[in-house]
């Protein structure tokens, strides 16, 4: 029967393919006590699973990956099938089910979360990594338990496969960049979370905070999303498909029309020069960047290089990476920001989830509370500036002594560079992310401590409306529009042109060409957003006079009315 779920589009386009559910962690498992005659046949159930995942798994092997050696897959199937069948996998569940008198999927959340724990504690990296090898044999057994046995993952094109999901962090979602899935779709999530945020740079149709998706949806289902809806619709019938198929040939056709001006110079109809930067999380970013014509990169998340991994990146694999980044994009600026741990993006044994993450040790703070982390990156930076125009990012200010801790560690991290007699542009540039209201607030002071600013719009709009990115239930109240957001921009819009240093935006709200002639008209010149809406952001700035934009953008500015903003903001959009 065919249904449709709404939730929010992070990434736009349209994916047509089969349902693959995902778990994360198991977080869906319910807990229900059991009578005591019931035991027996609950552990019964669960010899069961365990006996079709043995089955599953002897099956897979049909269905190597063409882009894996042979030998390889089947040493990935034979360290699968051990952790099944250790008694640890599949007779101490069996136990819990007896003492605890409760479900078996619960019995094996239970279990494996006893494992994992163990597993985090191994000294030895590759042992330490069998940790996700455990847990995928563990969400095999759980489908199985749930009547939903896995289908061979590689029985069905990747291209063809949407991921549907609970949750996904951004650590899991880094991980789809190897692979080629249609699109994904979660339950949980808001439009500017860290999974939202890579799952744009992924370039695929996605729509998160659907609430019930996980539950309504079945395995191997046929599914459309349209991303840029925020809609999936479960098993269309013949009428909506075509419809959709033709949607998708469309927009399909307007991403391949837009790269035609991707050579042309990026500046309005009355001739000012804008820059049009690109997010990247991961030096392979660049690529994407340079397709789409960036004139540099604005943001380097580098928090990107310390997930999924159970060590730190060292001095000099960090080092590399920047290296790689300034060397590939040939000559042009990268703007390299400190990393920016905590609140959704946890290095395992480095961050602490706290009761309140994002009001918590977050990236500057943890940055000072963990010198010998931070100078390890400072070197880093400084040693690949020597290769190239680096500038560094301190995200997360709030307070101008963080600048000062920050600007002091810089220099000691020069002096152990010079003491080392490591070359490093002894002029770089120092910025920070003006993200949090307190800093905005107070703009003038940090303006004379940097270099340049860089505004943070997904944390300024989460501090100042108070609402956090990552819930789905308040992800309806997330708005780049609201008077106070849109004030406090050109607060620090105005204070940093005056001050005459560099200022551009690089929270979600650059790539968003609905609020690129707003921005042109408050003063912004600088924008940095995912490389994959460049062009639509570049052709808004193409077709854009700044010199009408300036009254316009006043007058929206003195407006205190939400519902006026968005005609006033549809209006600048629609004159030509
Ligand atoms: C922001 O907050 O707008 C930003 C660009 O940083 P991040 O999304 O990584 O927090
Ligand atoms: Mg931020």
């Amino acid at each position: 029967m065919t249904f449709t779920i709404h939730g929010a589009g992070i990434s736009g386009g349209i994916a047509i393919g089969r349902a693959q559910l995902a778990s994360h962690e198991l977080l869906e498992v319910t807990h229900y006590t059991i009578a005591k005659n019931k035991i027996r046949g609950e552990k019964a159930r669960y010899d069961k699973a365990i006996k079709a995942v043995a089955k599953e798994l002897n099956q897979l092997k049909k269905h190597a990956p063409q882009d894996m050696p042979e030998a390889e897959f089947d040493a990935f199937l034979n360290l699968h099938r051990m952790i099944l069948e250790d008694s640890t996998l599949s007779e101490a569940p069996k136990e819990l089910i007896e003492s605890m008198m409760c479900n078996a999927e619960w019995a094996l959340k239970l279990q494996l979360d006893n494992l994992l724990d163990q597993f985090s504690k191994i000294e030895d990296n590759y042992l330490r990594e069998r940790r996700t090898d455990v847990r995928q044999v563990a969400e095999r057994v759980l489908k199985a338990l749930l009547g939903r046995p896995g289908q061979a993952p590689v029985a069905q094109p990747e291209e063809n496969t949407i991921i549907v999901a609970h949750d996904l962090s951004p650590t899991d979602v880094v991980l789809f960049k190897q692979h080629k899935f249609a699109s994904f779709i979660t339950d949980l999530g808001g439009a500017t979370s860290h999974t939202a945020i890579v799952a744009r740079s992924l370039n695929i149709p996605s729509v998160v905070a659907l609430h019930q998706a996980r539950t309504l949806i079945q395995e191997d289902e046929l599914i459309i999303v349209d991303g840029t809806a925020g809609v999936v619709i479960v098993d269309p019938d013949e009428i909506v498909l075509s419809e959709y198929e033709v949607k998708r040939e469309q927009w399909l056709l307007e991403q391949q029309k837009l790269k035609r001006i991707r050579k042309n110079r990026t500046a309005t109809l009355d001739g000012t020069d804008i820059d049009l930067f690109a997010n990247i999380e991961l030096p392979d970013d660049v690529k994407a960047a340079k397709e789409n014509g960036a004139s540099g990169v604005g943001l380097f998340r580098t928090e990107f290089l310390f997930l999924n991994r159970g060590d730190l990146p060292p001095e000099d694999e960090q080092y590399e990476a920047y290296r790689k980044v300034v060397k590939d994009m040939k000559g042009s600026p990268i703007t390299i920001r400190t990393f920016d741990l905590g609140a959704d993006k946890q290095a395992e044994g480095y961050t602490r989830v706290t009761p309140n993450p994002a009001l918590g040790q977050r990236a500057i703070r943890l940055c000072l509370a963990e010198p010998r982390l931070f100078h390890h990156q400072l070197r880093a930076i400084l040693r690949a500036s020597a290769h190239g125009d680096i500038r560094i990012l301190i995200p997360m200010l709030s307070n101008i002594h963080e600048v000062d801790q920050a600007l002091h560690l810089i220099e000691e991290a020069k002096e152990s560079l010079d003491n080392d007699k490591l070359k490093y542009d002894r002029e770089i540039q120092i910025g920070g992310m003006i993200e949090v209201p307190a800093a905005a607030l107070s703009i003038n002071s940090f303006l004379q401590k940097l270099d340049f600013i860089s505004i943070g719009t997904n944390d300024l709009i989460q501090y100042t409306l108070a609402i956090d990115r990552t819930d789905d239930a308040v992800a309806h109240l997330y708005d780049p529009m609201h008077p106070a957001v849109i004030s406090l921009l050109s607060t620090i819009i105005k204070a940093a042109n005056k001050a005459g240093k560099s200022v551009a935006v690089c929270g979600e709200i650059a790539g968003d060409p609905n609020l690129t002639r707003l921005l042109l008209g408050m003063g912004l010149r600088t924008f940095s957003m995912h490389p994959a809406h460049l062009l639509s952001v570049k052709q808004k700035v193409l077709t854009s006079n700044l010199s009408e934009l300036s009254n316009k953008a006043k007058k929206i500015l003195r407006t205190q009315v939400p519902d006026r903003i968005e005609t006033l903001i549809d209006a600048l959009n629609e004159a030509a």
